[in-house]
């Protein structure tokens, strides 16, 4: 894998209003989910892993994030966190600001953060990241470690509880625990999508028990022989 981004050549700067419009709407991924998954954790094993073991080395935390072609999930930029001087240069904010003021300086032959482009993030990103990618126009967004995965394993409860306490706002009439059980943002909104890499691979194994029972009740509608008594 070629962790280094290569010059995106397949842009055109000169777009009519129309085809604007087309472009900004975001085609589906064309790859199998199988083979999204395995090229992201190969991003975050051979790009993203090698960076981290710098930056924690010389203090900083170890969150990561890459942004990858959605035509072939190549990276165009990898980064780590850097915040052993500034506090807010997150993985996934050193990312960005990397893709636009070191790899992508052309605005011309930039890839598209909304309709060339996918983000990844090695944990769930906090809010301050959130608003990040959605600030700079990324539209689909995908991270291997939870929030609660940050919390328990690596000892980092700040996102969750920024969040909680900036942002969770109580309603009149609701209860403690009804805003304990409200999700801590919304996963699908305007700006993005995001979605964990395990939820993407039970979504695959799930598609393929759909097939699978498709196929069984054909088989019961057709009479297809079994010793079970109950059908
Ligand atoms: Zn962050």
């Amino acid at each position: 894998m070629q962790c280094i981004h290569l010059p995106f050549l397949g842009y055109s700067p000169s777009i009519t209003l129309q085809n604007a419009r087309k472009r900004n709407r975001r085609a589906p991924l064309r790859q199998r989910p199988s083979t999204l998954v395995k090229s992201l954790l190969n991003t975050v094993e051979e790009c993203i892993i090698p960076l981290t073991q710098q930056g924690v080395s010389s203090g900083s935390k170890l969150f990561g994030a890459a942004i990858l072609s959605r035509k072939d999930l190549t990276p165009f930029t990898v980064a780590t966190n850097n915040e052993r001087v500034p506090p807010l240069l997150h993985g996934e904010i050193t990312c960005i600001q990397q893709f636009f003021t070191v790899d992508f300086t052309n605005p011309a032959t930039r890839p598209d953060p909304r309709k060339d482009c996918i983000f990844l993030a090695t944990h769930e990103p906090c809010s301050l990241c959130l608003s990040g990618i959605a600030w700079s126009g990324f539209s689909e967004l995908f991270y291997l470690f939870t929030y609660e995965d940050s919390r328990d394993l690596f000892s980092i409860p700040y996102d969750i509880e920024i969040i909680e306490q900036v942002f969770r706002v109580q309603g009149e009439e609701e209860t403690d625990e009804q805003m304990k059980k409200k999700a801590l943002y919304n996963r699908t909104n305007k700006f993005f999508t995001t979605k964990s890499l395990a939820d993407v691979e039970i979504g695959r194994l799930k598609e393929l028990y759909n097939g699978l029972n498709e196929t069984y009740q054909m088989g019961k509608m057709i009479g297809t022989t079994s010793s079970s008594v109950w059908k």
